[in-house]
């Protein structure tokens, strides 16, 4: 079988229309790709979402074993008429290929399985190959993120999965391919407060207890916080404060409750635990010094925990092959949002190197032929490294 060339495979991709979580077609097109290449290929149903694992293997338990992961859901593509060229069509026009998810990430996914396709047809002649090579996808990772890889990291343990690198293909190069690799990420926890006072008559503010006072205080405290000064790898972890809410419809009634929800992106310098507890101190001393005795009630939920790779020996031979193949030295970031490496991580070594983010999520999105090709020449050449010795 001959392997497909990957702007093809990239066209078809966007093609189908996979919005969030919705995978359309995307599965069985792949399914299609990787199964004379020798791949073993399942679709694992997680309520509504379709997650997708292939593995080539020939040899168990394998040396060495990789696995490629991405999703190909991908956000809906709003004022579809604004487009140049429709967003689910797929166009190509002087070398750029047109489409939602061209950049995030089927781009990618396209780059990497045309990747594997080559690797074994190089390899087929040779001894038996002792390793193996896996990709695994799903159709939640631009929605809310449940029933995507988070829920596949246990079926995985369940299939005695074990693997020593995995590699996401999220789009981490700002502008150019080749600029940034990601070898880590922030961990991320959101917070409710909410400051319970007693309702009144704006005018007798003396038989009320108005609760905006005791959150004005504690916001201020929260936002003044420094909760580190950053490290090599990481920037400082950062509370920004994203609502504040009385649901006071009217100018004269002090309101008896106060929310707020805040977030922290925080880096390996803490654990979520240890926030919480800033937290809820910082929270009781601001609500001292009122003197008043409201009660209060804080609730959190964690999202990601921080990680970082910057040891591993891999990382390098992949950096240096980004560096042979696109001429740049790339910048190793922990810079940017969470992905599915925050789940993956907990299982191996995760790095992620994709295509451009600065196009991600925008109308007209794009990605460049001559680049994507370069992404899949990336990811053949660290295949050969990975298995070598
Ligand atoms: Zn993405």
């Amino acid at each position: 079988m001959k392997s497909v060339p990957c702007e093809i495979i990239a066209q078809q991709l966007i093609q189908f229309e996979s919005i969030t979580p919705f995978e359309a077609g995307c599965f069985q097109y792949i399914e299609s790709l990787l199964t004379p290449s020798g791949f073993k290929c399942q679709v694992i149903q997680i309520e509504d979402v379709g997650n997708f694992y292939a593995t080539y293997s020939q040899t168990i338990p394998p040396d060495k074993h990789i696995v490629f992961v991405g999703h190909v859901d991908v956000v809906p593509a709003i004022n579809a008429s604004s487009w140049t060229y429709p967003p689910f069509a797929g166009e190509i026009h002087n070398d750029k290929l047109y489409g939602r998810g061209a950049c995030d990430m089927k781009g990618a996914i396209a780059a990497f399985v045309s990747a594997v396709q080559e690797f074994i047809e190089d390899i087929e002649q040779e001894q038996p190959f002792t390793h193996q090579i896996s990709i695994l996808l799903t159709s939640d990772e631009e929605g809310d993120a449940i029933n995507g890889i988070q829920k596949m990291i246990p079926w995985l343990q369940e299939q005695n999965q074990k693997f020593d690198l995995c590699i996401v293909g999220e789009p981490t190069n700002p502008e150019i391919l080749g600029q940034m690799i990601k070898i880590g990420r922030r961990g991320s926890v959101s917070f409710k407060l909410k400051i319970i006072g007693i309702a009144g008559h704006i005018a007798y503010p003396e038989k009320a207890l108005n609760p905006l006072p005791a959150m004005t205080q504690c916001l201020y405290e929260l936002n003044h916080l420094i909760l580190d000064n950053g490290n090599e790898y990481f920037q400082p972890s950062n509370l920004e404060i994203s609502s504040v809410d009385t649901n006071n419809p009217t100018g004269n009634i002090i309101p008896s409750t106060c929310e707020a929800k805040f977030n922290i992106r925080f880096n390996t310098e803490h654990t979520a635990e240890k926030l919480v507890d800033v937290i809820q101190k910082t929270i009781r001393r601001s609500i001292e010094q009122t003197s008043q005795e409201y009660q209060w009630e804080l609730t959190h939920s964690v999202s990601a925990h921080p990680f970082i790779i910057a040891d591993n020996p891999y990382l390098q031979t992949f950096a240096n092959i980004v560096q042979k193949v696109t001429h740049l030295t790339s910048q190793l970031s922990t810079s940017g949002g969470t992905s599915d490496a925050r789940f993956m991580h907990h299982l191996c070594p995760t790095l992620e190197f994709g295509l451009i983010s600065d196009q991600a999520h925008k109308t007209d999105e794009y990605l460049f032929i001559r680049e994507l090709n370069k992404l899949k020449e990336i990811y053949k050449n660290f295949l050969n490294e990975f298995f070598k010795g």
